[in-house]
């Protein structure tokens, strides 16, 4: 068994060495740039892309023409709510999110209100959910969208997408999911779902990181968005700069691969995490945040009384790679704005973690973590009580 045992798998997946494999003739002999139409290396690469878009487009039920290739879900999240606020100038400035959403989608809405712009942040309650009235009592005649993340990357929690899907629909509101954690683990259908617009990112599902893709509709209705990065008119115009042909490749083959592999993979993955889950509730004061009802299969976040988070990770780094929450704010030691929005006090919030568990883990991973982690928090807790003491 490899050590430390990698339990961070939201953060990012490993590669797939079949998606390496496919990525490969890409970087060498078939180097074309996919919009030089004159010749053979472009050709070659155009046909790549094109092969990759459509693997893209069936994983979520959509059309090859709706698939906008960046350079992951941060890009994607940000054309997707700046550039439908850009195209809706004059008819509506409104958007609607939720607090708990992944920073890329705050940030984005932050900059909307910088720019004239006006957004409602919609509470969750306890388990992680939104409360559908709030939601339809938010929209005004002002309301351009709504963007509710699919599956909250700190505790697995999944929105009632159909429903808010339904609600927009009723309103005439576009609605776009951020599905970076979802897309690959669990099934996501556009259609379905009733989804206008979708953000998406390849090494979040065992693909190459720089690479992502945005869904937009293109009818019932069909979605138009401002590009935000200009230049050459790629992506149909919608997302300018040279194709990143080996990296789409990559993303195409990793999508591909989740596609035949989805429903068996989310079966092992939910049985490894719920062991998990049971053996690490039978250390003191362990409990879940979170709904255990309607949540990603590989994601469980839990809190230990009486724990310094920080501290416990670092004591546990050899033996154990996982995070206090999502990677881009696992620098600070505040207490996750995920975790706080459902109420969870800080002492608490401090002291929790995210197990995500992924297509390589085994089972004697899950049991070697388990019994590490309850032997290091009882270490810990030790250690404190004796450092009390002394004082
Ligand atoms: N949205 C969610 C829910 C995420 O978990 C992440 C990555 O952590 C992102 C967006 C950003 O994805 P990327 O790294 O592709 O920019």
């Amino acid at each position: 068994m490899k050590l430390p045992v990698y339990l961070d798998n939201s953060a990012t997946t490993p590669m797939d060495p079949k998606v390496l494999e496919a990525m490969l003739p890409y970087f060498l002999e078939n180097f074309g740039n996919a919009s030089s139409r004159s010749h053979v290396y472009g050709w070659a690469a155009e046909e790549a892309v094109d092969i990759a878009r459509e693997q893209v487009a069936d994983l979520i039920g959509a059309h090859p023409t709706e698939i906008v290739f960046t350079s992951g879900a941060t890009e994607a999240i940000n054309l997707a709510t700046k550039g439908t606020f850009e195209s809706h100038f004059g008819k509506g400035n409104h958007i609607i999110t939720c607090v708990t959403e992944h920073r890329a989608v705050l940030d984005s809405c932050e900059w909307i209100e910088r720019n004239g712009g006006k957004v409602t942040y919609l509470p969750v309650d306890e388990t992680g959910l939104i409360n559908l009235q709030n939601l339809e009592n938010a929209i005004t005649d002002d309301t351009i969208l709504i963007s509710i993340l699919y599956a909250n990357n700190e505790t697995g929690v999944l929105q009632p997408i159909e429903k808010i899907s339904a609600i927009a629909k009723k309103h005439g509101v576009l609605f776009f999911t951020d599905a970076t954690q979802a897309v690959g683990k669990i099934l996501v259908n556009v259609q379905d779902d009733g989804i206008d617009l979708l953000s998406m990112s390849g090494h979040k599902l065992y693909g190459p990181k720089g690479v992502g893709a945005l869904y937009v509709r293109r009818k019932n209705p069909k979605v138009t968005i401002f590009p935000q990065i200009h230049g050459g008119g790629h992506e149909k115009n919608m997302r300018s700069g040279t194709q990143n042909v080996p990296g789409i490749v990559g993303f195409g083959k990793a999508c591909a691969l989740c596609m035949a592999n989805l429903n068996n993979e989310s079966e092992i993955v939910t049985q490894l995490r719920d062991l998990l889950e049971q053996k690490l509730l039978a250390i003191d004061g362990a409990r879940v945040n979170g709904t255990t009802e309607n949540r990603l299969p590989n994601i469980t976040n839990m809190s230990f009384d009486g724990i310094n988070g920080d501290n416990l990770l670092l004591e546990i780094c050899n033996e154990i790679a996982l995070s206090r929450g999502s990677a881009c704010s696992s620098v600070t030691s505040k207490p996750s704005h995920v975790l706080m929005a459902m109420n969870v006090p800080d002492e608490l919030a401090l002291s929790s973690f995210r197990f995500s568990l992924g297509r390589f883990t085994t089972l004697s991973e899950i049991e070697y973590s388990c019994k590490a982690f309850a032997e290091i928090v009882e270490k810990h807790r030790n250690n404190l009580k004796l450092s009390a003491v002394n004082i």
